[in-house]
């Protein structure tokens, strides 16, 4: 999969861009606040239909202006006139156009350009709390499986419902009997979530392991440990079944505080190197080198699934690597198209012997692609 050329109006803080990519390294650099992380993002919302930094569209048009305009052509399998367009304005609602044709739901976009960001705010994934873990998951899961993203969010939609319910059984009185019902098709959607996350994460972390091993000398063991709040035994267990005793053992609790206490929405990962939790105890180096093989992993689980690797974006990334993992890290990404941001392209210019086109940007402008 490549991008060929994107186009941007209004956009952060391009009034205009008309830019030209090849299948190799794209390095955009420029100083600070130019607008290199904004070319990124405007891939990144291609792909998932939002912004990597926020949820508000509002924020992603140019200052003064009311609507963007973003379209990237890319090449796919044996097509090369591949699009998806954005539009957005504050007064509309935001359509999106593949190949020309308007889409219905935002989930019709999964899987369609696909890309995996590596930015030094993934250090939130083993830094933060588990929901940043989960979004990793859920993000990556989508892309993969269309179908995963539909589950999720009906899966939310049961799961707003059924909090609701909670609060009017404890506040009104309301019939319990009526979270029967609830709870079979919260069991019946979550599982089918559970199952696909474990599955992934297996995927996941027999690939990251190895890569692992290789950048640390086969001194560090990494292990990923997907932690259900149901407790359940991988492999051996009724996921759905279990799942609903759960919510038996767990309902007067639910009751009491509002809310479902059980379930995907309360997952987690572990993830440990030697044994030991990498947010507790891991230096910031090895978590950075983590993130860099789960990144790894996440780009070989794509190209197994749909045949192609995504597009990799690599915002900031190179210079808070060292040299050895940097090495390490352009001789694993021959094949794939990647874009780089930085502030000093001399940086790179060593170790990179493929097809290499540098952009320079200056205040949401090109100055020179070549
Ligand atoms: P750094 O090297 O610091 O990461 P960068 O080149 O990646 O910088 P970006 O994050 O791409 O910078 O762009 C930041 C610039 O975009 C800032 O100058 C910011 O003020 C501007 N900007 C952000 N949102 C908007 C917007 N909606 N309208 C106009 N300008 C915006
Ligand atoms: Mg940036």
């Amino acid at each position: 999969m490549y991008i060929d050329r994107m186009l941007l109006k209004n956009y952060r803080n391009y009034s205009f861009l008309e830019a030209s990519f090849n299948n190799g390294f794209n390095i955009i650099y420029g100083n600070n606040a130019q607008g290199k992380t904004n070319i990124l993002e405007a891939i990144y919302l291609c792909t998932t239909g939002r912004s990597h930094r926020t949820n508000k569209d509002n924020e992603l048009v140019k200052y003064g202006e009311d609507k963007y305009f973003v379209k990237v052509l890319f090449s796919k399998e044996e097509r090369n006139d591949n699009s998806i367009e954005i539009n957005y304005s504050k007064k509309e609602k935001k359509s999106i156009l593949i190949n020309e044709i308007a889409i219905k739901k935002i989930g019709n976009l999964m899987g369609q350009l696909n890309s995996v960001m590596f930015s030094p705010e993934d250090l939130q994934i083993i830094k933060e709390g588990p929901s940043e873990r989960r979004r990793f998951i859920d993000i990556a899961l989508s892309q993969l499986k269309p179908s995963y993203f539909y589950n999720l969010q009906q899966y939310l939609r049961i799961l707003n419902q059924r909090n609701y319910l909670l609060k009017e059984i404890y506040l009104r009185k309301e019939s319990i009997t009526t979270l029967d019902v609830w709870n079979q098709s919260l069991a019946e959607t979550g599982s089918k979530i559970i199952a696909e996350r474990i599955k992934f994460i297996k995927c996941l972390y027999k690939i990251a392991e190895k890569y692992h091993k290789n950048i640390t000398n086969e001194k560090e063991k990494l292990e990923i440990k997907y932690i259900s709040s149901i407790r359940i035994d991988p492999g051996r267990d009724d996921i759905k079944n279990i799942f609903l005793k759960r919510l038996e053992e767990e309902k007067s609790k639910e009751i009491q505080k509002g809310t479902t206490l059980v379930g995907p929405q309360r997952d987690d990962l572990d993830i440990l190197i030697n044994g030991t939790s990498l947010k507790q105890y891991g230096s910031q180096g090895q978590q950075r080198t983590a993130i860099l093989s789960l990144k790894l992993s996440e780009l070989e689980i794509v190209k197994e699934s749909s045949g192609e690797y995504p597009i990799l974006l690599l915002d900031d990334v190179m210079s808070e690597l060292d040299s050895k993992r940097r090495e390490y890290l352009i001789e694993n990404i021959k094949n794939i198209q990647t874009f780089i941001t930085c502030t000093d392209k001399n940086e790179f210019i060593k170790g990179i012997d493929k097809e290499t086109c540098f952009i320079k940007i200056e205040n949401g402008k090109i100055v020179n692609n070549i």
